[in-house]
């Protein structure tokens, strides 16, 4: 073979392919990353020190707040914001909650339920990429260790509080480091501390602070590697939190034992929020026991919970629902929430409670630069993360209209 065709051949062999690669990897759609802090009020981007997240909200867009679904807990909003759909409609309808068709009840420790597809309805937005021939790794998101429909996400892992977040930061740069075949489009990423510190000590900015400074480190180190990979302008950076934080006192309990017998009901959590199962014939008396016993607890029957809350229609929620009012507890003797302090900080509250209000901000190609969008609920999240990446979506309860004045 002539010099020319030898030159032609190590052109094809090495060159050409990483010509490819090139190409594909331009005309790849930005790679969404959804992170979330949990119990992140948006009042601690202003009121503590976290200049990488103030960063992403000055260079691309943010919301006064997001209105998180009831009841405002973990569990219920990240699976909202992944569904589009309310807790009365996908399922989740409390961290611990019992399903009377079941007989069985579901907490976030119990592995074979969190991992049982059974008590996860809708379709999270990890399925619909998936069907659609997207990869996706929606690590540590509550509902990916559970094959929804049938279907697994390409990568998850199994739920481990004790990771360190640089370590999961790593995990998500590997996977943005993986060659665009098997490159996820679809990336979550979450960190419980600032949810940890507000429960011990409550939402002030000296309680929450350092937790807040140890996520944005987290999250600087995150976007320096993505800016080492030149990927930085290329993926779309979604922050959200799932609900806020309200202080809470031993004055402000409301003790259960003082009005009805606790052995002739089954009481499911306590705290912001509890469910009361009573046979049906007894649901009037425990009922009028308890309506008015306690200033600051409001008493539901099923059927007259709030239009608003999308809460009432599901099996999963009992014939009463105790609410307290906002940085009010509901304990008993089984449950004393004081053991350790005096004071601390809780949320499952009506999602209408301003220290309920959640975080969104969101940087990237798609997202204009220094928005400030008017609130929104989250079940509105699915939508747009459907649009980032391009498929499909299911009909949920929400829409894509909130985030139109923010995309490009
Ligand atoms: P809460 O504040 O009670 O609504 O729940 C927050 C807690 O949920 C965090 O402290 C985490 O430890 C826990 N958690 C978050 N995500 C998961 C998950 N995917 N699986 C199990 N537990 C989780
Ligand atoms: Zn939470
Ligand atoms: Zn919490």
């Amino acid at each position: 073979m002539n010099r020319v065709g030898r030159i032609a051949i190590v052109l094809l062999l090495f060159a050409f392919p990483n010509f490819l690669w090139a190409q594909q990897t331009d005309t790849l759609r930005p790679t969404v990353i959804l992170i979330s802090i949990d119990g992140f009020r948006p009042d601690y981007l202003d009121s503590t020190d976290c200049p990488n997240l103030r960063w992403l909200a000055s260079e691309g867009v943010r919301a006064e707040w997001m209105i998180p679904v009831f009841p405002t807990k973990t569990f219920p909003n990240h699976y909202s914001i992944v569904t589009g759909l309310h807790p009365g409609h996908h399922g989740i309808t409390a961290n611990t909650m019992y399903d009377p068709k079941f007989d069985a009840l579901f907490t976030m420790r119990k592995r074979e339920e969190v991992t049982n597809a059974r008590w996860w309805g809708g379709e999270p937005i990890w399925v619909t990429a998936e069907k659609q021939g997207l990869k996706t790794a929606p690590f540590f998101w509550p509902g990916s260790e559970a094959p929804i429909g049938g279907k697994r996400p390409t990568y998850w892992l199994r739920y481990d509080g004790s990771m360190s977040y640089m370590a999961r930061v790593r995990k998500v740069l590997a996977w943005m480091s993986e060659p665009p075949d098997r490159r996820p489009s679809l990336i979550t990423l979450y960190f419980e501390g600032v949810d940890h510190a507000g429960h011990e000590y409550g939402p002030s900015f000296a309680a929450v602070d350092t937790a807040v400074r140890k996520v944005d480190g987290a999250l600087g180190t995150l976007l320096e590697g993505l800016d080492i990979k030149n990927q930085l302008d290329r993926t779309n950076i979604i922050v959200v939190s799932d609900h806020g934080m309200a202080a809470t006192e031993k004055d402000k309990t409301i003790w259960l034992d003082e009005y009805i017998g606790l052995d002739s009901v089954r009481t499911v959590d306590w705290g912001p929020i509890v469910s009361v199962w009573v046979d049906s014939g007894h649901v009037q008396p425990v009922f009028q026991a308890l309506s008015g016993a306690h200033p600051h607890m409001k008493v539901y029957r099923k059927a007259d919970l709030p239009d608003r809350w999308y809460y009432r229609d599901h099996r999963r929620v009992a014939p009463i629902t105790l609410v307290a009012d906002d940085g009010w507890m509901i304990a008993s003797k089984r449950f004393n929430p004081w053991q350790r302090s005096d004071h601390g900080g809780n949320h499952g509250y009506d999602n209408a409670n301003p220290s309920m209000r959640a975080l969104f901000l969101a940087r990237g190609p798609s997202f204009r630069r220094g928005v400030v969008l008017p609130p929104f609920q989250v079940v509105h999240v699915y939508s747009l993360l459907a649009h980032l990446l391009g498929v499909a979506p299911v009909q949920t309860d929400g829409n894509l209209e909130p985030f139109r004045k923010a995309l490009r």
